[in-house]
């Protein structure tokens, strides 16, 4: 499955007949509730039929009815709200290197994680188990309501293609999802993993937004105007195979040369004659934040070399905020040399207001992840589909016996 709106918004009230899953969308906006009276002003419906239709959400187990907080001492109101008690969702983020699996609320709150290494250009079929084994220990026995994917790789908007370029080349991604949903018994929502980044940064403000996430390869997310840019194969900010002088004669893992993540990405930076005593990311930030002059000269051209690519998005989107993440991509040499080189590249207009700054979400790719599940798990017409799906059901012993 895949989400439709990728940046949530509360529901507006409609001022009409509201659907069932509107209805839910309304309710959810709402997190400490909402008094049935504020729903039938809210809505403008009827009460009976408002009534009928909470008590299917009620019976499906996706809204209750919940005593106010705290008693003011006055009428205690009792409050609609959406139903996530016992709600875990799994969030599997898979980087070229090292997956994290995490377990989060409803509410987007990382809850447990466990990260391994693991390697992208392996078979598929082994991945999926190693996600799915590492998920099950997390759960300890609970079914998630949904799983989201995280992919260092082009996703379609289909969700179903758009790896056949990339590292994940020899996966096919309707098998993956088809294999990770049985064995995790719940939906999958599959998306890019820097896309996933920008929907965690971005967060409920409708702003302009371009996540970038260097780690061993480079990624980029961009949000217009509250929406995700997938673009029409899945590419869209897909900025580390766009060819650069600098990087003229080096080999990129896409099979071509030249391509900026073949002079910036972490790949390149591991593999560099100066760095040779870095084996690790980890242990590049380390001697980053040592002051490791070889190291900062590296990772202070790899900025450089970043921020002249990135310019071009930026004065294309003009967004209000740039969020670097990943771990090449969070180090403060990076972070300052990629502001300078923006700097210097766009017009003034489009720099006006911008930040340009490490990620703020801490988690932001299982947060970006958990928002597009629950996003398409609750979209209104996949609940209202549900709900409909259930009356059919319900009414067939009665309509078998007549
Ligand atoms: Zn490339």
């Amino acid at each position: 499955m895949h989400p439709g709106m990728p940046v949530e918004r509360p529901a507006a009230a409609t001022g009409l007949a509201t659907s069932p899953g509107q209805l839910l969308a309304l309710i959810r906006s709402s997190p400490e509730g909402i008094s049935r009276a504020s729903l039938l002003e809210l809505t403008g419906m009827a009460r009976s039929t408002l009534y009928e239709r909470l008590d299917a959400l009620f019976a499906a187990g996706l809204a209750y009815e919940a005593e106010p907080l705290r008693s003011t001492g006055g009428r205690r109101a009792r409050r609609i709200r959406f139903d996530d008690r016992e709600k875990v969702l799994v969030a599997i983020d898979a980087g070229q290197t090292h997956a994290a699996v995490h377990l989060l609320t409803p509410g987007h709150t990382v809850l447990a994680s466990a990260v391994f290494r693991w390697d992208a250009s392996g078979p598929a079929g082994a991945a999926v188990d190693l996600f799915a084994s590492a998920a099950r220990e997390l759960l300890a026995g609970r079914t998630p309501v949904g799983t989201g994917l995280g992919l260092p790789a082009p996703v379609e908007a289909s969700g179903a293609a758009g790896l056949s370029r990339s590292i994940l080349g020899h996966w096919d991604l309707p098998s993956v999802l088809a294999r990770l949903e049985e064995a995790l018994a719940c939906p999958v929502v599959v998306e890019n993993d820097a896309r996933a980044m920008a929907v965690g940064e971005a967060g409920a403000a409708d702003e302009g937004l371009v996540a970038v996430k260097v780690s061993t390869g480079i990624g980029c997310g961009i949000v217009v105007d509250g929406a995700l840019v997938r673009g029409v194969h899945g590419a869209a900010g897909d900025i580390g195979h766009v060819r650069i002088p600098e990087a003229a004669g080096r080999t990129c893992r896409c099979g071509r040369a030249g391509c900026l993540a073949a002079a910036a990405s972490g790949r390149a930076l591991l593999a560099e004659p100066g760095l040779q005593h870095c084996r690790s990311l980890a242990d590049l930030a380390r001697a980053h934040d040592a002051g490791d002059p070889a190291v900062l000269a590296a990772v202070a051209e790899a900025g450089r070399l970043t921020g002249s690519v990135l310019a071009a998005v930026v004065a294309t989107v003009n967004p209000a905020r740039v969020a670097l993440g990943g771990v090449v991509g969070l180090l403060d040499t990076f972070v300052q040399a990629v502001r300078e080189e923006i700097g210097e590249r766009v017009f003034a207009d489009v720099l006006t207001g911008l930040e340009i700054g490490p990620s703020r979400a801490s988690h932001p790719i299982p947060i970006g992840l958990s928002r597009l599940v629950m996003q398409a798990l609750y979209a209104p017409a996949r609940i209202d589909a549900l709900l409909a799906q259930a009356a059919r059901a319900a009414a067939l012993p009665e309509t078998g016996a007549s």
